[in-house]
């Protein structure tokens, strides 16, 4: 699997590929990667001649008190885990390829970023819009690939590529979920043994509240409650936030109408754990 840590280089590497006439598709990533990004790999490989996955655990996106140093990093497992998945190209740059001195100039969205994790992440979508910003200047691919387990970011990247009129379609992905019903997540490996099993309840939680939605339950408030109530069954888990919003602007509503995310954000132990489900009615 080639690894390129220069924006030249990626550059160069796609630029031949475009000569070729060959279509571009790119995976935005932190790596440590499993089945969950594969599955936005294996999609690009189907869609597009050629798959570039990029690598980088982005400074920007993280704030003051979070994960930055801790977040896992493994490129030679990643390297076999692009290669597996059908993707041709790792791009793993160094923060200061990305942002070299005297960086001041960012995406920033308003609307679809000011709940949810917008609110309890001040600078998040930012750091996410910038970044992915720059990866489609450097990649310019046909295609991009997103996961709906950062639901919020889905629809906050759909928002800024048609606001600011990136010729790029945004391709969405299915959570993928460990056998017992956990989404996977980098993050699920700071989780020990007991936390691991207390984690079930993020999932377990939003199924009671599909089911009470497929039942008829058409109160937000109360479909919130059901899964507020599941949640706090578990003594290792504190809730964030639980959400229930339009899928498009990423707003309140009273009534479950058309695409609905229901959204939440669970602390188990000391790591923060987000899952989701969306409904159209
Ligand atoms: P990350 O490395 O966490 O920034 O995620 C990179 C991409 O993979 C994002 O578009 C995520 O939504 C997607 N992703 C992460 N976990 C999953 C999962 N369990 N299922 C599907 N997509 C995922």
């Amino acid at each position: 699997m080639k690894v390129v840590k220069t924006i030249k280089e990626v550059r160069e590497i796609v630029g031949a590929w475009r000569k070729e006439g060959l279509t571009v598709g790119l995976v935005p990533t932190m790596g440590y990667l499993h089945e969950g990004h594969q599955s936005l790999i294996k999609a690009s490989a189907s869609q597009n001649a050629r798959t570039v996955v990029s690598v980088f655990v982005n400074p920007i996106q993280f704030g003051l008190n979070e994960d930055l140093e801790a977040y896992p990093r493994d490129l030679e497992r990643d390297k076999q885990a692009v290669e597996d998945a059908g993707g041709d190209l790792i791009f793993n740059p160094e923060p200061c390829e990305m942002y070299p001195g005297h960086f001041t100039s960012f995406i920033d969205t308003t609307e679809t970023t000011e709940l949810l994790c917008g609110a309890v992440r001040p600078i998040h979508f930012r750091g996410v819009c910038t970044v992915v910003g720059k990866l489609f200047n450097i990649v310019v691919p046909d295609r991009a690939y997103f996961g709906q387990k950062d639901a919020q970011q889905l629809a906050t990247i759909r928002r800024f590529v048609r606001d600011l009129n990136f010729n790029i379609e945004i391709v969405a992905c299915p959570i993928v979920r460990e056998e017992d019903g956990l989404a996977k997540s980098s993050r699920n490996t700071y989780l020990s043994a007991t936390e691991r099993q207390a984690a079930l309840i993020l999932s377990r939680s939003l199924k009671k509240g599909k089911l009470a939605i497929e039942n008829g339950e058409r109160d937000v408030a109360k479909v919130a409650a059901v899964i507020r109530e599941n949640l706090q069954t578990e003594p290792l888990a504190r809730i964030d936030y639980v959400e229930i919003v339009d899928f498009e602007n990423i707003q309140h509503i009273e009534t479950i109408h058309g695409e609905v995310l229901v959204a939440i954000a669970v602390y188990i132990g000391k790591t923060r754990l987000i899952d989701n489900f969306i409904v159209n009615i």
